[in-house]
C-alpha cells in the first residue's frame, strides 16, 4: 500500500498550506485594517505605502489559494493486466506482488484456460 500513503500525504500536504494560505491571508487582512486605521488617524502616507505592499502579498497568497486549493493530484497506481491464453478474457487489478509478465496466475473464470499477467504498468487517474 506504499502508493496509497503517498497518495495520502500530497492530500495531506495540500490541505497543510491551504490552511497556511488561509491564516496568512486572515493575517494580512487584519494587518490592512490596522494600518488603515493608522493612516486614517495619523495622515501619514507611509502606512499608505505598507497598505499597498499588504495588499500585493494578499493578492499573491490568496491566488497560491486559490491554485491550491483547484489544484488536481494526479493519481497514480501500480496495475496489471490478466489475460486468458485461451479465450483472451483480461481483466486489470492492482494485486500486485512478486508478478513478472507472462507468468501464470490462476484460470480463467470463463474456460479454465490459464491467466497469465500480460503487462505491468502505472495507471495514472486524476482526482
Ligand atoms: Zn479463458
Amino acid at each position: 500500500m506504499m502508493r496509497m500513503s503517498t497518495y495520502e500525504k500530497i492530500l495531506e500536504t495540500k490541505r497543510k498550506w491551504g490552511y497556511v494560505y488561509a491564516l496568512a491571508l486572515i493575517a494580512i487582512t487584519v494587518f490592512i485594517a490596522h494600518f488603515l486605521l493608522m493612516y486614517l488617524e495619523t495622515k501619514k502616507d507611509e502606512y499608505l505605502n505598507i497598505i499597498f505592499l499588504l495588499a500585493l502579498l494578499g493578492c499573491y497568497i490568496g491566488y497560491s489559494l486559490f491554485k491550491i486549493t483547484s489544484l488536481k493530484i494526479p493519481r497514480k497506481s501500480l496495475v496489471r493486466l490478466l489475460k486468458c491464453d485461451k479465450c483472451g478474457y483480461s481483466l486489470e487489478d492492482s494485486n500486485i506482488e512478486d508478478d513478472y509478465i507472462f507468468k501464470t496466475v490462476g484460470k480463467c473464470p470463463k474456460c479454465n484456460g490459464e491467466i497469465y499477467v500480460a503487462a505491468i504498468y502505472i495507471k495514472t487517474s486524476e482526482k
